[in-house]
């Protein structure tokens, strides 16, 4: 018989208790809306802005609805028109690229390495061809390119950074926070991410004026002095005026149950480290399957896993993630020709254009995802890695038949 795995990949921990009991604290109040506060109340979302910078060493936190939201706010505060365009990771998500859309700008991707991160020289050389101010950079999967050399590209030609979070909530390169390069760190609570308030997402800055925009920009009408970890008073007197409200404000519930999570977050990275390394080890050395490098200045997040099949037929592949499924392991495909459930590539994204990324197709054509969820144990990623390790063995022993 063969070994099957029984576990859920979209099974996630339950909140906290101390979230459950601030929950029912915010119903019973019934001031849910951010700005609803009692005298002398700070209110949840205020207090989760001021812990939020804490954790990241930013001067200024705002809480928002999406981690989407966040990005297309960056975008509108940095003064991103209509038709400018935006440089962007070619391997990243749809919210990222939809977040450009949402200012009307025009995504130009750029080029990704076999580890994952964005092209460096292929980034120099888009810069220069594009003009373009902004780069809107996915730290995809939490794979965190060299952000010292990414920084200095940029800086030296004028391009603003804002980094998707996304997958680098608490996670480092050499020693600074992700998040904490670029002009606005973003970043998403959303149930599949690092902390889980179903949706929601935070930006993070040091630049005052930036930081003002966005607050006003979430819609905090003329309330802004309720927040905490904002800048002072003065600086939204010129701003206050010409920056339209967007409605996309946290609220003091989801608030209250991300506020333990916080607290906790240091601990479950820990958790999803072990876990990864776990998988890691057991999918090491195995032929016809590559593992990714990373960078040991990156410290990351393993809440998911990548690997590589380079060699592989798409017909191999598409024959290796059903055997790994009916095995009861769920692998997410980034080569597959049609978009499917959470994963699609830059070119199912027709509204940006025609783009090629012939060095993006290669490594995507192979890439396989797996989610890493806290609710599996260590021996769930020994069974996993496993199956895994027998199934891409079988690719190679049917191509030695069939060859
Ligand atoms: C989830 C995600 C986001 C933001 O997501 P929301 O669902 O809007 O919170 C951004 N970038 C990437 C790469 C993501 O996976």
């Amino acid at each position: 018989m063969k070994e099957v795995f029984e576990g859920s990949f979209t099974q996630q921990e339950p909140i906290p208790e101390e979230g459950i009991a601030a929950a029912l604290e915010v119903m019973q109040h019934g001031r849910l809306h951010r700005y609803n506060v009692a005298e002398g109340e700070a209110g949840e979302a205020a207090l989760l802005e001021q812990e939020f910078a804490d954790f990241t060493g930013a001067s200024y936190a705002l809480a928002v609805a999406s981690g989407g939201y966040a990005m297309g706010c960056a975008l509108r505060a940095l003064g991103v028109r209509p038709g400018d365009k935006v440089l962007s990771n070619g391997f990243t998500l749809a919210p990222v690229p939809g977040a450009i859309a949402s200012v009307n700008a025009e995504p130009v991707f750029v080029e990704t390495t076999e580890n994952l991160t964005i092209d460096l020289g292929d980034l120099a050389e888009r810069i220069r061809t594009s003009q373009a101010e902004v780069l809107l950079l996915s730290h995809m999967r939490g794979h965190l390119c060299d952000m010292d050399a990414l920084m200095q590209i940029c800086d030296s030609s004028g391009v603003r950074v804002v980094e998707d979070c996304a997958h680098t909530m608490g996670a480092t390169w050499d020693g600074t926070p992700s998040g904490r390069h670029g002009a606005f760190g973003c970043y998403s609570c959303q149930t599949y991410k690092h902390i889980n308030s179903g949706e929601g997402g935070f930006l993070v800055s040091d630049d005052p004026d930036l930081m003002a925009r966005a607050i006003i920009l979430s819609g905090s009408y003329m309330l802004f002095g309720r927040h905490i970890a904002s800048p002072p008073p003065e600086i939204f007197e010129s701003v206050k005026w010409e920056t339209p409200n967007i409605s996309g404000r946290m609220d003091n519930l989801r608030a209250a149950i991300l506020r333990p999570q916080l607290t906790r977050l240091q601990a479950q990275i820990s958790a999803w480290n072990v876990r990864y390394r776990t998988v890691e080890d057991g999918l090491r050395n195995t032929p016809g399957l590559t593992v990714i490098d990373r960078d040991p200045r990156g410290a990351y997040v393993g809440s998911s896993i990548q690997f590589r099949l380079p060699q592989a037929a798409a017909g191999e592949i598409e024959d290796f993630t059903a055997r790994c499924a009916t095995r009861g392991v769920e692998l997410k495909w980034f080569g597959a020709p049609e978009p499917r459930a959470f994963t699609s590539r830059y070119d199912s994204w027709r509204y940006a254009g025609t783009q090629r990324l012939p060095r993006t197709d290669r490594v995507l054509h192979g890439l396989i995802d797996m989610r890493l969820p806290l609710t599996f144990s260590i021996e769930d990623c020994r069974v996993i890695s496993r199956i895994i390790r027998e199934e891409a063995r079988a690719i190679l022993d049917t191509a030695a038949c069939a060859g």
